[in-house]
């Protein structure tokens, strides 16, 4: 009969790969082994000490490491074993039968997918510039240097992830000023007027 193995899997945070590897019992007991991806930027720990594994997992969820541990009786022979995130609650790590920990390892790829989109969608695809252009339209406006194509003064701001939209409150007329890049940055600081075009 085959040598008993566990199989141990975790998503690295740095190229966000699914990390699966099989060590037998023996390997395990025996001493501290280091688990790690092959990008090279994270690696899995795993330490046996008396009846218990302590185990640091690289957490794909919050960016830091955790420092997990169970029974080695556990550890061992249960099918499979989760362990999660503190922060956010979703699992980092599964140690199990390798048919048991592959389909939990898909489930955790595609909750990190979704926790990424979240995310994003409220804040700005860089905060940085974001600040900076919104920064220069402030000095501009407070200097009366926007107004519409179509006379008016008066118009509204909306900030979106990575641009802002100038909407004239009288025409609907729109300017769109990007906020993505430095050079974004640079484009708004050499402007003393914005004047926004009229609609249709
Ligand atoms: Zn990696
Ligand atoms: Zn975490
Ligand atoms: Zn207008």
């Amino acid at each position: 009969m085959a040598e008993k193995k566990r199989t141990i899997a975790y998503i690295c945070p740095s190229c966000r790969q699914s990390v699966i590897v099989e060590r037998t019992i023996f390997q395990l007991a025996a001493a501290p082994s280091v688990l790690p991806c092959p990008c090279g930027q994270s690696a899995l720990r795993v330490e046996m000490l008396g009846d218990h594994m302590r185990l640091e997992v690289p957490c794909v969820a919050c960016g830091h490491s955790h420092t997990v541990s169970c029974a080695s009786n556990d550890f061992f022979h249960r099918r499979a074993l989760a362990f999660s995130c503190k922060t956010t609650g979703l699992d980092c790590c599964y140690v199990g039968d390798e048919d048991a920990v592959f389909p939990a390892v898909r489930r955790l790829e595609e909750a990190v997918d979704k926790l990424e989109e979240q995310g994003e969608a409220g804040q700005f695809l860089d905060p940085v510039v974001m600040q900076e252009v919104l920064g220069e339209l402030r000095d501009i406006a407070q200097r009366g240097g926007v107004s519409c194509a179509c006379g008016s003064k008066r118009w509204k701001l909306q900030v979106n992830y990575s641009s802002i939209d100038l909407i004239c409150a009288d025409c609907g007329g729109a300017m769109r000023i990007p906020a993505a890049t430095q050079s974004d940055i640079a484009d708004i600081c050499c402007k003393n007027t914005i004047r926004i075009k009229p609609k249709g």
